[in-house]
């Protein structure tokens, strides 16, 4: 199984980073865990698209995890050659998200049925709303989702991802919770979006200030990876990105609490599972 870190962003815009997605390769699915801003360019660059994944997989509707949902929907439609149904997982609430898209997307939808001989068919795209089990089963490949705590948004979910006996978790949003404890307990790999409470805690302005509650720090991280004894951390979302020169400190600070390896990812970047 191989991970791409698509967008490892958060809703600050930086020029390297994209939003927040990523690409997990593991049999013949490709499968599409968030589609923040960027990510179908991010999955050309990636040597794939839209019109290949198996299924979109969000974690909650927050709008840097969800703004490219619509570029994913309709690169998917115009692309495919034949009736290439998207399905779509997330947490209750995701149906009315994607009804919404489909109605905001309705007169490019007619501009190009009036225009195309070939195409007479709307974008098709079916909704599975989850919450708690396996949602995704196929080829050997086991997606597992469980509920995680970004109060006051609710509900959201965290995903793990087996394939030949490797396990993953894509944690998304979240601070520490028993339904993360239950999706990381023994995974090869965990993905936390994190913040940074030394740097946060610093701007002096309420609305960062507020991010502290409902994001997984540093320390919580490292402290949910130990408790789990996950084999890696991976950090991604990072609020506020690194500074050049200062990975070393977020390291140090999950290691506080869990002595395995921790990596900080960047956008492309590739690993094993
Ligand atoms: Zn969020
Ligand atoms: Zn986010």
């Amino acid at each position: 199984m191989e991970i791409v870190f698509l967008g490892t962003g958060s809703p600050l815009p930086d020029p390297n980073r994209a939003g927040p997605a990523m690409l997990v390769k593991a049999g013949p699915h490709h499968l599409l865990f968030d589609a923040g801003r960027g990510v179908v360019m991010r999955m050309a660059a990636a040597g794939t698209g839209p019109a290949l994944v198996s299924g979109l997989f969000l974690t909650h509707l927050h709008s840097d995890h969800t703004t490219d949902v619509n570029d994913v929907i309709t690169t998917r439609w115009v692309m495919s050659p034949a009736q290439n149904p998207l399905q779509v997982f997330g947490p209750v609430t995701t149906a009315g998200y994607i009804d919404a898209t489909l109605a905001m997307l309705s007169e490019d939808i007619s501009y190009r049925l009036a225009h195309h001989e070939d195409l007479n068919w709307a974008p098709p795209v079916l909704v599975s709303e989850v919450t708690d089990g396996v949602v995704f089963e196929a080829d050997g490949v086991r997606v597992i989702a469980a509920p995680t705590d970004h109060a006051p948004v609710h509900p959201t979910v965290g995903y793990r991802i087996e394939h030949e006996g490797r396990s993953l978790v894509l944690a998304g949003d979240t601070v520490p919770c028993e339904g993360l404890d239950r999706l990381c307990a023994g995974a090869d790999m965990y993905v936390q979006t994190v913040l940074r409470r030394s740097l946060v805690e610093q701007i002096p302005m309420q609305r960062f200030l507020d991010t502290m509650d409902y994001h997984s720090s540093t320390h919580q991280t490292g402290q949910t990876a130990a408790r789990a004894s996950v084999g890696k951390v991976v950090l991604t979302h990072m609020v506020p990105a690194p500074f050049p020169g200062t990975e070393h400190e977020w390291i140090a600070e999950v290691a506080e609490a869990y002595d395995g390896p921790v990596v900080i990812a960047e956008d492309l970047l590739v690993l094993d599972v």
